[in-house]
């Protein structure tokens, strides 16, 4: 069998006719030439419009990568023709196997950035012995194409978040569809300022967002803003996650400052290795760190008594109706300003502020699933973390499009993988 009849069986073109085929070794490496022609008589189609037209000249032949096989490199070779249109004037032509200038045809660059949804970039790029640059490029046409073409209709439930990213801390906005049957990644923006959500809001247009039933996010005040002028038809929720991160920094800041005072005054450093053991909950603690956090519990400290009052504020998120969550909601917050301990106090100052918004959780809680959030932002940040080569925002923007944005992707007659 000729290798022709195979490529004719998984990628067979209109208008277009695999002729020779050569094997050829380059930098010790084998690497196969497949010779495109364009079918006799048949005319090139205007990369500008999209019409047949009469060919003016051809350009020297080019090369294409295909998808590799048996250790073997894949290219297609072809001479662009170039068109004289009538309305472009004179342009080079389209071919179906590949997409404007990209020396990558598009079948490699979905099947590269399918790899890409289970490998890192490098480990995509060394396994198929192409580049990073490759694969980035194959991972940014299959975004283009999957926002291109994905679905935005039914969406009514939506969660604002923000991420931290790279060597200077730099925030992300993004936003997540949340609703039970479906899940992705919407939206993602540079900064955290309100000028950025309401890009988002631009992006998903009027008619959208006055379908928007619940809007999920943090008490960040540019994000309060913005939602309530935007999408005030919405029951806005200040979500269990984002309230429990504000406790966990509170705790964090009373020990530091404790555990600096004690060493100060000569006491032995109890406080030091404790910071997870107050972040865990109780029921994820091991053995050992059980033992520690019994020993440390013996103390009246500051730091004990912050994380007891946190500890009791899991109770509050097991409440059924809204109104006796907001009588629990009260008494903690009294408890909390009498304890004396400023970083509680504040807490329990932005609880109190926001009161109507937390109990929201309460009023919508059937209506999405609340480890929602909590879930997108562990994968953006695995994501993110995974990515040290994300040098640039566009670059993480595809990232994060690509592993969570749930994109779709054209229907195509072979699967090479
Ligand atoms: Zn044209």
């Amino acid at each position: 069998m000729q290798l022709k009849t195979i490529l004719n069986r998984v990628h067979k073109h209109q208008s277009f006719v695999y002729a020779e085929v050569e094997l050829k070794e380059e930098k010790q490496q084998m690497v196969l030439e497949v010779t495109i022609r364009p079918r006799r008589n048949s005319r090139p189609v205007c990369s500008g419009c999209g019409r047949r037209c009469p060919g003016y000249d051809t350009l020297s032949a080019r090369r294409f990568e295909f998808i590799p096989f048996w250790g073997i490199l894949v290219y297609f070779v072809y001479a662009m023709r170039r068109v004289q249109c009538s309305i472009c004037g004179v342009k080079v032509e389209s071919v179906p196997w590949a997409q404007g200038k990209h020396p990558i045809t598009t079948a490699y660059a979905w099947f590269l950035s399918g790899w890409a949804r289970h490998l890192s970039w490098s480990q995509v790029s060394k396994s198929f012995r192409t580049s990073w640059h490759t694969v980035y490029r194959s991972v940014e046409q299959a975004v283009q194409w999957g926002r291109a073409h994905q679905d935005l209709s039914g969406i009514t439930a939506i969660g604002v978040d923000e991420l931290c990213w790279g060597k200077w801390h730099r925030y992300v906005t993004v936003v997540y569809q949340i609703n039970r049957e479906s899940v992705r990644l919407l939206w993602l923006g540079e900064h955290r300022q309100a000028k950025t959500l309401l890009r988002f809001f631009r992006w998903f247009n009027k008619e959208r967002t006055s379908q928007l039933e619940y809007i999920c996010s943090d008490m960040w005040r540019p994000y309060l803003k913005v939602i309530a002028k935007k999408a005030n038809q919405a029951t806005h929720i200040l979500d269990r996650f984002h309230i429990m991160m504000h406790l966990n920094k509170a705790i964090d800041k009373v020990r530091a400052t404790e555990a600096k005072d004690l060493a100060a005054k000569g006491y032995m450093p109890v406080l030091k290795k404790s910071r997870w053991l107050l972040l865990k909950r109780p029921e994820n603690l091991t053995d050992k760190q059980d033992v520690s956090l019994a020993t440390l519990l013996q103390f009246n400290l500051k730091t004990v008594r912050s994380y007891l009052l946190k500890e009791d504020f899991q109770c509050f998120w097991h409440y059924r109706s809204a109104y006796w969550a907001g009588q629990f909601l009260d008494r903690w917050c009294t408890r909390a300003m009498r304890s004396r301990i400023e970083p509680m106090q504040n807490v329990a100052k932005m609880l109190r502020r926001h009161r109507e918004l937390i109990l929201n959780w309460f009023r919508a809680k059937k209506a999405f699933s609340s480890g929602i959030v909590e879930g997108l932002n562990g994968k953006a940040k695995v994501t993110t973390r995974k990515a040290y080569g994300y040098k640039t925002f566009k670059m993480l923007e595809i990232a994060l499009y690509h592993s969570l944005g749930a994109l779709p992707e054209p229907e195509s007659t072979h699967e090479f993988f």
